[in-house]
């Protein structure tokens, strides 16, 4: 495995240097999603060999996000479920909400981060995006530019029957009409070393964050491939609109990313945020930790 890279779990997260850059993860704290729409397809006698339900058949699933130092940028990759839920999904999602409290925690400003990117708009994606004041919806990150893919937007604005339940347009639609948030078409840098690439299948737009510095690269790959549980071909989510899709993309993300051993970064694993993947040949993969 690539040399250099060591897994630091600090307070509230992990560590790690990429090249030049220091990755931080922090945790918007976990909550709970049902096992079976967690693992799609995939029967329960199955997944539970790997993960372990709640009486009510919930599993406990974590909200990752990245703050990326590259030393000209400070970049927040995904700002987790936020507080916006009214009391009666809060009940169903049970979220900790501490994203803020561990970024102050570690010492970080709000003001000090300069981008924030959303792999999409899903409410467990954008959530600190903004806070909601008595004065209005404001940006949690006054400096910053924020970045999502166009298309990720306007399906969130078509308000499907599907999944509307996912898009709350204060996570989003504030920054837009004041310019702070960017709607990007297609693959391209946002920041030096930090560039996004669209892989449908989640969602149509859904955009993975790589992160290249010295020789090496590491992958934000949201919600493809949630969590270290998921990386088996076919492990993917019940929440996926486009499943075929999801399998192609996870294959072009493979034929890269396990040959350059690339560091995979989990949004929704509460206990390995990060790992290489190996190929186990026909359709499974594991991860290997950094050490
Ligand atoms: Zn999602």
């Amino acid at each position: 495995m690539p040399t250099g890279l060591v897994d630091a779990p600090t307070t509230n997260g992990h560590r790690t240097t990429l090249g030049d850059f220091e990755l931080n993860i922090f945790s918007d704290g976990n909550y709970y999603l049902d096992g079976g729409a967690f693992f799609g397809i995939i029967p329960k006698s199955m997944w539970s060999k790997k993960v372990t339900a709640d009486e009510r058949n919930r599993l406990v699933v974590g909200c990752n996000s990245v703050l990326v130092r590259t030393g000209k940028n400070t970049v927040l990759i995904e700002t987790g479920i936020g507080n916006k839920f009214d009391e009666r999904t809060a009940k169903i999602y049970e979220p900790e909400a501490k994203l803020l409290d561990n970024l102050t925690e570690a010492g970080v400003d709000p003001e000090a981060i300069d981008t924030v990117i959303n792999t999409h708009l899903h409410f467990d994606h954008c959530g600190w995006n903004t806070v909601r004041t008595s004065a209005g919806v404001k940006a949690t990150f006054p400096r910053a530019k924020y970045w999502v893919q166009k298309g990720e937007w306007e399906h969130g604005q078509l308000q499907l029957e599907r999944d509307r339940v996912s898009y709350i347009s204060d996570n989003y639609n504030p920054l837009i009409e004041r310019g702070q948030m960017n709607l990007i078409e297609g693959d391209r840098e946002i920041v030096p070393g930090v560039s996004v690439r669209v892989y449908p299948g989640h969602t149509r737009d859904m955009q993975a964050v790589i992160i290249r510095s010295g020789g090496q690269t590491a992958c934000y790959i949201s919600d493809l491939i949630p969590t270290s549980a998921h990386l088996d071909l076919l492990w993917g989510i019940a929440y996926d609109l486009f499943p075929l899709e999801a399998i192609e993309s996870r294959k072009r993300f493979y034929a890269e990313a396990i040959p350059q051993k690339w560091l995979v970064i989990y949004t929704h694993d509460p206990a390995m945020p990060w790992s290489y993947v190996r190929d186990d040949g026909g359709g499974k993969y594991s991860a290997l930790p950094v050490r």
